[in-house]
Parts: structure tokens; C-alpha cells; sequence
């Protein structure tokens, strides 16, 4: 066992920080728009006309929660293609109900709906809060705040073992109407309360506005603990939302690291909504992203079809979370595809296309990771379990671009404390940075 080296550690470091500034998609987009800003990116609107100029660096946001920024090459886009590198910026939890407020048995509890896949029982007794966004009314116009509050205020409280004795034996069983809306408060046995009001009222004790000035907002359940670095040997990043943060951070970093013009336009997306589908406007199946594509595609002086041009030269690499084989349960991981945190970059396949990994993007990728010294490791599922998703799949059938589809081991994915490992962020960033500054990434 050895320590990590110093470009390790800075870059698990910044990832924390990244993380930690981010517990809503909402808060990932603005701190990921302020890195950007402060690497001297320009905000473009999609209602507006947009004027591109050879080695500019630009990005647009859609839904406050998906946003899509690049580096414009010194070759015109059609001409090389572009490369993009594809993240979500959401992950698994739980959405607060509209009337969510209500009271039972003396407290004061919140309605809650399950967002995506999360592995519910990692989020009993934890100290959680609220965050997301708040719609505003101001002179009539209605404008968005983002909202975080930062004190313990909810708890998702386990049932005693001595009221469920066979918890242990038969696992927590969890009725996701009855068992997991949290308490919030204490309050007079049969007092009744106005739902929306009560929950205005934090709102607007968090945001200093008055509360008939809030219209509406989009609220979700948070941990408040900040993710650390842990391990002996300081070899792991405990932290929530590492499912996608880490690779929507290590895309930002690669982007902002980009040392010289770069001959390609290199570009970089998170998408929303991820978890439940990706079938929304700022989501993976959204036409986002194509638009985008063809407003580069077809700037300048561009020929006629360039759009379609441009596509057949471009390439995508999808990041999202690689499932690390877990020492208690080594036979849940197929023998030979077994990954390890720290191991650099894995690579994932699917034969029934649940990634969308084929013999020449894989090619390619591997090629990167040897250009730049970092190893890369290869993922499979177990033959006999059902194989999650990404968005390497719906990015290919949307664009009909190659697509690869990467990322770093984890452990515990969907719960609200993961696990990854500290160096992989340094190399996965390494890589990412060489796909974007390598002047031909195959002969067309
Ligand atoms: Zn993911």
C-alpha cells in the first residue's frame, strides 16, 4: 500500500469541492457555470442568434439544470468533427409533493416521492435538508432562485429493532407511501396546518422574500454532510451524488485544462434526468444537444451539409459511474470483468447495447489512455443480471455518432453516501484532456 501523489489528491480534493457546492442538479449547473466563467467561457442564450468564433469557448443552459459547453477548434467544426464527452447532473433521491406538508401523531412530516433508483435504506437517520429551486414573482415577472438549506432539518426515522425484530434477518422493507416520509418538526396532537403555507414559510425565511411572492418550486430531500476523503491511505472519496458528479467534474476539468487551441471543437454536456429516462427537454433524449451540434456545425462560411458532415467526423465519450467489484460479495461480479477503485478508467460492454461500447470506440479510448500512460480496465455485467443504462446508447441513436461508454469504479451506487476512489479522478482527467487536444483520433 502506498500514499497518493500530490496531482491525485488536488484532484480528488477539487472533486469534493465540486460535489459539495452541488447537492441539486440545479446547484451543479451554477458551479460548474462559474468554473466555467472563471476559465473565461461566454453565456449564449438558445433564443438567440448566436456568432461563433474560431477558438471561442462558449455555453448554454437549458431547464437551469442541463448545460452544454465547448471550445470552438481552430478547423472549422465540420471539417473535424466534434468530440463530446456526456455526464447527468442529477442523481437518486426523493422530491418533496406539492400540498407535502401534514401532520400525524404529534409531528409535523412531508411527503415525499421517490426520484429514480435510490437504495432507500441508506437514507434512515441520516440529518437531511431541503434544496432546488424556488419560483419568485417580482414586478410581475416570475424568476428563479436556487434554495439550500443548510441545517438538519428532516429525518428519515428507522423503525426500533425492538418493534421490528426480523430487520436483520429479512432486510428492510420499506413502503415507499407509508415508511419513508420524513419528520420535520413537533406539533400539538390534532392541530391541522395549511400544507403550502408551511412550507412557503421556509422558503421564505431561506430566501428573505415574502412569502406571497413565491409561486411555486421544485424542492428534493439532501444529505447534509459534506463528502470527505477516507481510506488508510486516504484511497477513497466518501460522498453522495459521486453517480454522476464525478465524471460531470472530471468532463469540466478536462475542458478547462485544455492548454492549447485545440484543432477539433471540443464539447461537453450534462444532462437532467438520467435517473428516471431521460425523456424530458433537458434530458439525454431531449433535442438539446442536436441543436446545439448544428448551430456549431453550420457556423461561418460553412458547405452545404454541414451538419451531416460534421456528425459522420464526431465522436462521443459517455461518462457516468463503473460498478467496483465489492469484496463481500465477489460473485455478484463476473470473474474475468472485475474493476477496481484506483485502477483507472473502465471501460464498459454491453452485447444487448445497454452501453453503447463497440470494437472502434473502444479502440479509440484504449489508444487515448496508452497515449497518456493511464491503464484501463474493461466491464461487463454478470450474464444472468439485468444490466443498467446510460446515456452512450440515447446519445448514439439521437446523433448516430460513435459512442463509448466510460467511467470510474464506485461502490454503493444509488445510495446517499457512495464510495469511489481518489486517484481515478486525476487519470480519468488526464484521458479526458488528451481526447479532447489530440489532433486526428482515427483516419476518416
Ligand atoms: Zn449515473
Amino acid at each position: 500500500m502506498s500514499g497518493l501523489s500530490k496531482d491525485s489528491m488536488s484532484a480528488g480534493q477539487d472533486l469534493l469541492d465540486f460535489i459539495n457546492a452541488s447537492p441539486t442538479a440545479y446547484h451543479a449547473v451554477i458551479e460548474t457555470r462559474k468554473r466555467l466563467k472563471d476559465s473565461g467561457y461566454t453565456e449564449l442564450h438558445e433564443h438567440d442568434e448566436w456568432q461563433l468564433e474560431a477558438g471561442g469557448k462558449y455555453y448554454t443552459t437549458r431547464s437551469d439544470t442541463a448545460l452544454i459547453a465547448w471550445h470552438m477548434g481552430t478547423q472549422p467544426a465540420w471539417e473535424t468533427g466534434i468530440r463530446l464527452i456526456s455526464a447527468h447532473s442529477d442523481s437518486p433521491g426523493f422530491r418533496i409533493k406539492p400540498n407535502g406538508a401534514y401532520t400525524q401523531a404529534g409531528y409535523l412530516q412531508f411527503g415525499i416521492e421517490v426520484y429514480g433508483g435510490p437504495l432507500i435504506a441508506s437514507w434512515t437517520d441520516r440529518d437531511l435538508s431541503i434544496a432546488g429551486r424556488v419560483l419568485v414573482t417580482n414586478d410581475g415577472l416570475i424568476q428563479a432562485q436556487p434554495v439550500w438549506v443548510r441545517r438538519p432539518i428532516l429525518r428519515i426515522a428507522q423503525l426500533a429493532i425492538h418493534l421490528n425484530r426480523k430487520v436483520n434477518e429479512e432486510g428492510l422493507v420499506l413502503n415507499q407511501q407509508q415508511h419513508i416520509p420524513p419528520i420535520v418538526a413537533l406539533t400539538d396532537t390534532g392541530e391541522t396546518i395549511d400544507s403550502q403555507s408551511v412550507i412557503d414559510n421556509i422558503l421564505s425565511e431561506e430566501l428573505q422574500v415574502e412569502p406571497d411572492r413565491i409561486v411555486s418550486w421544485e424542492l428534493e430531500l439532501i444529505d447534509t454532510q459534506p463528502g470527505q476523503v477516507g481510506g488508510l491511505n486516504n484511497e477513497f472519496i466518501f460522498s453522495g451524488r459521486i453517480d454522476n458528479l464525478a465524471m460531470c467534474h472530471a468532463q469540466l476539468t478536462a475542458l478547462q485544462q485544455i492548454d492549447k487551441r485545440p484543432v477539433a471543437t471540443s464539447m461537453m454536456v450534462m444532462f437532467d434526468n438520467e435517473e428516471v429516462g431521460s425523456n424530458t427537454a433537458a434530458g439525454g433524449a431531449s433535442p438539446f444537444i442536436r441543436h446545439v451540434f448544428q448551430r456549431v456545425l453550420e457556423s461561418g462560411q460553412s458547405p452545404s451539409h454541414a451538419f451531416q458532415r460534421g456528425l459522420a467526423r464526431s465522436f462521443c465519450i459517455s461518462a457516468d459511474g463503473a460498478h467496483a467489484v465489492h469484496p463481500n460479495y465477489v460473485d455478484y461480479h463476473d470473474k474475468q470483468h472485475r474493476v477496481q477503485m484506483n485502477g483507472g478508467p473502465v471501460i464498459k460492454h454491453s452485447a444487448r447495447e445497454r452501453y453503447a461500447t463497440d470494437g472502434d470506440s473502444t479502440a479509440i479510448f484504449k489508444t487515448l489512455c496508452k497515449d497518456v500512460s493511464v491503464p484501463v480496465q474493461h466491464y461487463i455485467h454478470r450474464t444472468d443480471l439485468p444490466c443498467g443504462s446510460t446515456i452512450g446508447p440515447i446519445t448514439a441513436t439521437n446523433l448516430g455518432i460513435p459512442v463509448v461508454d466510460v467511467g470510474t469504479a464506485m461502490l454503493s451506487m444509488h445510495s446517499v453516501r457512495e464510495t469511489c476512489g481518489t486517484a481515478d479522478s486525476a487519470m480519468m482527467i488526464k484521458v479526458l484532456q488528451r481526447f479532447f487536444e489530440k489532433e486526428t483520433l482515427w483516419q476518416v
